[in-house]
Protein backbone atom coordinates (compact mmCIF):
# COMPACT_ATOMS: atom_id res chain seq x y z
CA UNK A 1 0.00 0.00 0.00
CA UNK A 2 3.11 2.25 0.36
CA UNK A 3 3.39 3.13 -3.22
CA UNK A 4 -0.02 3.43 -3.40
CA UNK A 5 -1.34 6.62 -6.07
CA UNK A 6 -4.33 7.92 -5.73
CA UNK A 7 -6.16 7.61 -9.41
CA UNK A 8 -9.18 9.45 -8.82
CA UNK A 9 -9.66 13.23 -9.52
CA UNK A 10 -9.21 14.92 -5.85
CA UNK A 11 -12.99 15.93 -5.19
CA UNK A 12 -13.43 19.56 -4.90
CA UNK A 13 -16.71 20.38 -2.72
CA UNK A 14 -18.17 23.62 -3.45
CA UNK A 15 -17.23 26.70 -1.06
CA UNK A 16 -20.58 28.46 -1.91
CA UNK A 17 -22.88 26.68 0.44
CA UNK A 18 -23.36 28.32 3.11
CA UNK A 19 -26.36 26.93 3.96
CA UNK A 20 -28.88 29.49 5.02
CA UNK A 21 -32.56 29.00 4.90
CA UNK A 22 -32.86 30.89 1.04
CA UNK A 23 -29.74 28.99 0.17
CA UNK A 24 -31.62 25.03 1.52
CA UNK A 25 -34.81 26.44 -0.52
CA UNK A 26 -33.16 26.73 -3.37
CA UNK A 27 -30.71 23.44 -3.61
CA UNK A 28 -33.93 21.71 -2.89
CA UNK A 29 -35.51 23.33 -6.09
CA UNK A 30 -31.91 21.91 -7.86
CA UNK A 31 -32.42 18.89 -6.37
CA UNK A 32 -35.72 18.15 -7.90
CA UNK A 33 -34.61 19.58 -11.08
CA UNK A 34 -31.46 17.00 -10.60
CA UNK A 35 -33.00 14.00 -9.75
CA UNK A 36 -35.36 14.26 -13.17
CA UNK A 37 -32.52 14.93 -15.74
CA UNK A 38 -30.43 12.17 -13.29
CA UNK A 39 -27.33 14.85 -12.69
CA UNK A 40 -25.97 12.25 -10.11
CA UNK A 41 -23.01 10.30 -9.62
CA UNK A 42 -22.03 7.17 -8.31
CA UNK A 43 -18.97 6.63 -6.66
CA UNK A 44 -17.20 3.66 -4.66
CA UNK A 45 -14.58 3.73 -2.05
CA UNK A 46 -12.91 0.23 -1.84
CA UNK A 47 -13.30 -2.02 1.10
CA UNK A 48 -10.62 -4.28 2.18
CA UNK A 49 -10.30 -7.48 3.62
CA UNK A 50 -7.44 -6.84 6.29
CA UNK A 51 -6.52 -10.58 5.86
CA UNK A 52 -5.10 -10.44 2.50
CA UNK A 53 -5.42 -6.43 1.94
CA UNK A 54 -7.89 -7.93 -1.56
CA UNK A 55 -11.01 -5.26 -2.05
CA UNK A 56 -13.57 -7.59 -0.69
CA UNK A 57 -16.40 -4.65 -1.44
CA UNK A 58 -17.08 -1.08 -2.13
CA UNK A 59 -19.08 1.25 -0.67
CA UNK A 60 -21.48 3.63 -3.22
CA UNK A 61 -21.04 7.17 -2.61
CA UNK A 62 -23.57 9.81 -4.20
CA UNK A 63 -21.76 13.25 -6.02
CA UNK A 64 -23.62 15.71 -7.49
CA UNK A 65 -21.46 17.65 -10.13
CA UNK A 66 -22.09 21.18 -11.00
CA UNK A 67 -21.39 23.14 -14.03
CA UNK A 68 -18.04 24.60 -12.51
CA UNK A 69 -16.73 21.36 -12.20
CA UNK A 70 -17.23 21.50 -8.58
CA UNK A 71 -19.46 18.64 -6.41
CA UNK A 72 -21.82 19.72 -3.55
CA UNK A 73 -21.21 17.43 -0.60
CA UNK A 74 -23.56 15.02 0.23
CA UNK A 75 -23.54 16.21 3.82
CA UNK A 76 -24.83 19.98 2.65
CA UNK A 77 -28.30 17.77 0.43
CA UNK A 78 -28.69 15.07 1.46
CA UNK A 79 -30.30 16.41 4.96
CA UNK A 80 -32.28 18.56 2.32
CA UNK A 81 -33.09 15.67 0.59
CA UNK A 82 -34.80 14.50 3.28
CA UNK A 83 -36.50 17.37 4.69
CA UNK A 84 -38.38 17.38 1.40
CA UNK A 85 -39.07 13.78 1.06
CA UNK A 86 -37.07 13.89 -2.39
CA UNK A 87 -34.65 11.39 -0.94
CA UNK A 88 -36.74 8.54 -1.41
CA UNK A 89 -36.60 9.18 -5.45
CA UNK A 90 -32.66 9.40 -4.92
CA UNK A 91 -32.51 6.32 -3.08
CA UNK A 92 -34.67 4.38 -5.47
CA UNK A 93 -31.82 6.37 -8.39
CA UNK A 94 -29.21 4.97 -6.37
CA UNK A 95 -30.62 1.55 -6.24
CA UNK A 96 -30.81 1.01 -9.85
CA UNK A 97 -27.68 2.42 -10.58
CA UNK A 98 -26.09 -0.22 -7.99
CA UNK A 99 -28.13 -2.60 -9.93
CA UNK A 100 -26.30 -1.99 -12.95
CA UNK A 101 -22.94 -1.63 -11.82
CA UNK A 102 -23.11 -4.70 -9.66
CA UNK A 103 -23.68 -6.19 -13.47
CA UNK A 104 -20.28 -4.23 -14.64
CA UNK A 105 -18.57 -5.43 -11.17
CA UNK A 106 -19.68 -9.47 -12.38
CA UNK A 107 -18.42 -8.95 -15.67
CA UNK A 108 -15.18 -8.26 -14.67
CA UNK A 109 -14.95 -10.84 -12.59
CA UNK A 110 -15.27 -8.85 -9.35
CA UNK A 111 -17.55 -10.51 -6.41
CA UNK A 112 -17.99 -7.86 -4.19
CA UNK A 113 -20.16 -6.80 -1.52
CA UNK A 114 -21.83 -3.52 -2.47
CA UNK A 115 -22.70 -1.23 0.53
CA UNK A 116 -25.52 1.25 -0.24
CA UNK A 117 -26.49 4.20 2.37
CA UNK A 118 -30.57 4.39 3.75
CA UNK A 119 -32.16 7.40 5.01
CA UNK A 120 -34.35 7.30 8.05
CA UNK A 121 -36.78 8.31 5.85
CA UNK A 122 -36.13 4.90 3.56
CA UNK A 123 -36.46 2.91 6.45
CA UNK A 124 -40.38 4.81 7.43
CA UNK A 125 -41.58 4.82 3.55
CA UNK A 126 -43.91 2.16 3.12
CA UNK A 127 -42.92 2.17 0.28
CA UNK A 128 -39.14 0.47 0.66
CA UNK A 129 -39.56 -2.87 0.35
CA UNK A 130 -41.75 -2.62 -3.06
CA UNK A 131 -39.11 -0.47 -4.72
CA UNK A 132 -36.17 -3.23 -3.08
CA UNK A 133 -38.42 -5.86 -4.87
CA UNK A 134 -39.28 -4.39 -7.83
CA UNK A 135 -35.63 -2.89 -8.55
CA UNK A 136 -33.82 -6.26 -7.72
CA UNK A 137 -36.44 -8.48 -8.78
CA UNK A 138 -35.34 -11.90 -10.45
CA UNK A 139 -31.64 -11.68 -8.67
CA UNK A 140 -29.87 -14.02 -8.10
CA UNK A 141 -28.20 -13.30 -4.42
CA UNK A 142 -26.06 -16.12 -4.29
CA UNK A 143 -23.28 -14.73 -6.69
CA UNK A 144 -23.01 -11.77 -4.77
CA UNK A 145 -24.12 -9.80 -1.71
CA UNK A 146 -25.82 -6.23 -0.80
CA UNK A 147 -25.24 -4.58 2.11
CA UNK A 148 -27.38 -1.70 3.07
CA UNK A 149 -26.16 0.74 5.21
CA UNK A 150 -28.44 2.53 8.02
CA UNK A 151 -27.15 4.51 11.37
CA UNK A 152 -28.26 4.01 14.68
CA UNK A 153 -30.00 6.54 14.86
CA UNK A 154 -32.33 5.63 11.57
CA UNK A 155 -33.35 2.35 13.16
CA UNK A 156 -33.94 3.53 16.44
CA UNK A 157 -36.86 6.19 15.12
CA UNK A 158 -39.94 3.94 15.25
CA UNK A 159 -37.87 1.02 16.04
CA UNK A 160 -41.09 -1.62 16.00
CA UNK A 161 -41.82 -0.29 12.47
CA UNK A 162 -38.35 -0.37 11.59
CA UNK A 163 -37.51 -4.34 12.67
CA UNK A 164 -40.74 -5.53 10.73
CA UNK A 165 -39.22 -3.46 7.61
CA UNK A 166 -35.79 -5.00 7.91
CA UNK A 167 -36.88 -8.02 8.83
CA UNK A 168 -38.81 -8.15 5.15
CA UNK A 169 -35.71 -7.16 3.75
CA UNK A 170 -33.81 -9.49 5.01
CA UNK A 171 -36.22 -12.41 4.21
CA UNK A 172 -34.79 -11.04 0.44
CA UNK A 173 -31.60 -12.23 1.15
CA UNK A 174 -29.66 -8.42 1.65
CA UNK A 175 -27.78 -8.13 4.89
CA UNK A 176 -27.67 -4.89 7.28
CA UNK A 177 -24.97 -2.91 8.39
CA UNK A 178 -24.95 -0.16 11.06
CA UNK A 179 -23.24 3.09 9.44
CA UNK A 180 -21.54 5.52 12.05
CA UNK A 181 -21.31 3.23 15.06
CA UNK A 182 -21.06 4.73 18.20
CA UNK A 183 -21.90 8.18 17.29
CA UNK A 184 -25.86 7.84 17.61
CA UNK A 185 -27.60 7.31 21.05
CA UNK A 186 -26.71 3.67 20.15
CA UNK A 187 -28.79 0.72 22.01
CA UNK A 188 -27.43 -3.12 22.63
CA UNK A 189 -31.20 -4.22 22.21
CA UNK A 190 -30.91 -3.08 18.41
CA UNK A 191 -28.06 -5.35 18.26
CA UNK A 192 -30.13 -7.91 19.62
CA UNK A 193 -32.97 -7.16 18.21
CA UNK A 194 -32.61 -5.98 14.69
CA UNK A 195 -31.19 -8.46 12.26
CA UNK A 196 -28.26 -6.84 11.73
CA UNK A 197 -25.02 -8.24 9.64
CA UNK A 198 -22.14 -5.59 10.11
CA UNK A 199 -20.87 -2.67 12.26
CA UNK A 200 -19.39 0.17 10.64
CA UNK A 201 -17.13 1.74 13.43
CA UNK A 202 -17.19 5.33 13.20
CA UNK A 203 -13.63 7.09 11.99
CA UNK A 204 -14.27 9.61 14.96
CA UNK A 205 -12.72 6.43 17.00
CA UNK A 206 -11.21 4.63 14.33
CA UNK A 207 -8.92 7.93 13.56
CA UNK A 208 -6.96 7.90 16.97
CA UNK A 209 -6.58 4.79 18.37
CA UNK A 210 -2.91 5.04 17.71
CA UNK A 211 -2.62 7.96 20.05
CA UNK A 212 -5.77 7.78 22.23
CA UNK A 213 -6.05 4.69 24.58
CA UNK A 214 -9.77 5.61 25.55
CA UNK A 215 -10.35 5.24 21.92
CA UNK A 216 -8.23 1.88 21.78
CA UNK A 217 -10.32 0.34 24.49
CA UNK A 218 -13.85 1.62 22.60
CA UNK A 219 -12.19 0.17 19.25
CA UNK A 220 -11.29 -3.65 20.88
CA UNK A 221 -14.62 -3.50 22.51
CA UNK A 222 -16.49 -2.82 19.47
CA UNK A 223 -14.79 -5.79 17.48
CA UNK A 224 -15.15 -7.97 20.68
CA UNK A 225 -19.08 -7.45 20.88
CA UNK A 226 -19.34 -7.54 17.38
CA UNK A 227 -17.60 -11.03 16.85
CA UNK A 228 -19.29 -11.94 19.87
CA UNK A 229 -22.37 -11.46 18.20
CA UNK A 230 -21.74 -13.09 14.82
CA UNK A 231 -21.12 -9.71 13.04
CA UNK A 232 -18.78 -8.52 10.91
CA UNK A 233 -16.37 -5.15 11.71
CA UNK A 234 -15.60 -2.92 9.70
CA UNK A 235 -13.55 0.44 10.18
CA UNK A 236 -13.94 3.26 9.01
CA UNK A 237 -11.69 6.09 7.92
CA UNK A 238 -8.58 4.62 8.46
CA UNK A 239 -6.03 7.02 6.86
CA UNK A 240 -2.95 5.19 7.74
CA UNK A 241 -1.08 2.12 7.46
CA UNK A 242 -0.14 2.02 11.41
CA UNK A 243 -3.99 2.24 12.05
CA UNK A 244 -4.47 -0.43 9.54
CA UNK A 245 -2.01 -2.59 11.00
CA UNK A 246 -3.42 -2.44 14.80
CA UNK A 247 -7.10 -2.78 13.49
CA UNK A 248 -6.00 -5.90 11.88
CA UNK A 249 -3.74 -6.95 14.89
CA UNK A 250 -7.02 -6.31 17.37
CA UNK A 251 -8.97 -9.04 14.59
CA UNK A 252 -10.71 -6.36 12.28
CA UNK A 253 -12.23 -8.11 9.61
CA UNK A 254 -12.26 -4.66 7.33
CA UNK A 255 -11.54 -1.41 6.86
CA UNK A 256 -12.37 1.42 4.50
CA UNK A 257 -10.10 4.50 4.51
CA UNK A 258 -8.16 7.53 2.31
CA UNK A 259 -4.97 5.32 3.26
CA UNK A 260 -6.53 2.58 1.30
CA UNK A 261 -8.75 4.65 -1.68
CA UNK A 262 -10.69 7.62 -1.71
CA UNK A 263 -13.72 6.83 -2.85
CA UNK A 264 -13.47 6.25 -7.35
CA UNK A 265 -16.06 6.76 -10.38
CA UNK A 266 -16.83 3.14 -11.70
CA UNK A 267 -14.23 2.71 -13.97
CA UNK A 268 -11.32 3.71 -11.88
CA UNK A 269 -12.58 1.47 -9.05
CA UNK A 270 -13.20 -1.60 -11.50
CA UNK A 271 -8.60 -1.12 -12.02
CA UNK A 272 -8.38 -0.42 -8.46
CA UNK A 273 -10.21 -4.03 -7.38
CA UNK A 274 -8.88 -6.02 -10.30
CA UNK A 275 -5.19 -4.95 -9.05
CA UNK A 276 -6.21 -5.69 -5.55
CA UNK A 277 -8.04 -9.29 -5.74
CA UNK A 278 -7.86 -12.00 -3.00
CA UNK A 279 -4.58 -13.65 -3.24
CA UNK A 280 -6.46 -17.28 -2.83
CA UNK A 281 -7.97 -17.76 -6.21
P1 LIG B 1 -21.03 7.57 5.41
O1 LIG B 1 -22.06 6.64 4.90
O2 LIG B 1 -20.53 7.35 6.79
O3 LIG B 1 -19.83 7.49 4.34
C1 LIG B 1 -18.49 7.59 4.66
C2 LIG B 1 -17.98 9.01 4.40
O4 LIG B 1 -16.65 9.12 4.93
C3 LIG B 1 -17.87 9.35 2.92
O5 LIG B 1 -18.09 10.75 2.78
C4 LIG B 1 -16.41 9.03 2.63
O6 LIG B 1 -15.90 9.70 1.49
C5 LIG B 1 -15.77 9.52 3.90
N1 LIG B 1 -14.48 8.86 4.17
C6 LIG B 1 -14.11 7.61 3.85
N2 LIG B 1 -12.85 7.35 4.26
C7 LIG B 1 -12.41 8.47 4.87
C8 LIG B 1 -11.15 8.82 5.49
O7 LIG B 1 -10.21 8.04 5.58
N3 LIG B 1 -11.09 10.07 6.02
C9 LIG B 1 -12.11 10.98 5.92
N4 LIG B 1 -11.93 12.19 6.44
N5 LIG B 1 -13.31 10.68 5.34
C10 LIG B 1 -13.43 9.43 4.82
P2 LIG B 1 -19.10 11.34 1.71
O8 LIG B 1 -19.05 10.56 0.43
O9 LIG B 1 -18.87 12.81 1.64
O10 LIG B 1 -20.54 11.04 2.34
C11 LIG B 1 -20.93 11.62 3.57
C12 LIG B 1 -22.22 11.03 4.07
O11 LIG B 1 -23.29 11.34 3.17
C13 LIG B 1 -22.19 9.50 4.14
O12 LIG B 1 -21.54 9.09 5.32
C14 LIG B 1 -23.68 9.20 4.12
O13 LIG B 1 -24.23 9.39 5.40
C15 LIG B 1 -24.20 10.27 3.19
N6 LIG B 1 -24.35 9.69 1.84
C16 LIG B 1 -23.44 9.56 0.84
N7 LIG B 1 -23.99 8.96 -0.24
C17 LIG B 1 -25.28 8.69 0.08
C18 LIG B 1 -26.38 8.06 -0.62
O14 LIG B 1 -26.27 7.59 -1.76
N8 LIG B 1 -27.57 7.97 0.07
C19 LIG B 1 -27.70 8.44 1.35
N9 LIG B 1 -28.90 8.31 1.95
N10 LIG B 1 -26.70 9.01 2.03
C20 LIG B 1 -25.50 9.13 1.41
MG1 LIG C 1 -22.23 4.65 4.86
MG1 LIG D 1 -20.22 5.66 7.80
MG1 LIG E 1 -19.53 8.46 8.71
Amino acid sequence: WGSLQNTSPFTHYSSAFETSAADNLNIATRLKQAIALEEFELWYQPIIDLSDGSVNGAEALIRWPQSDGSYIAPDKFIKIAEQSLLITKITQWVMSIVKDDIQLFNQSNLSLCVHLNLSVKDLQSPHLVDSINSIFSQWDWTNHALMLEVTESAMMTDVTRVKTTMAQIANTGLAFSIDDFGTGYSSLALLRDLPVNQIKIDRSFVSNILKSEDDLAIVKSTIYLAKNLGCNIVAEGVEDAQTGQLLKSLGCDHAQGYYYSKPLKIESFIEFAKSHRTVTQ
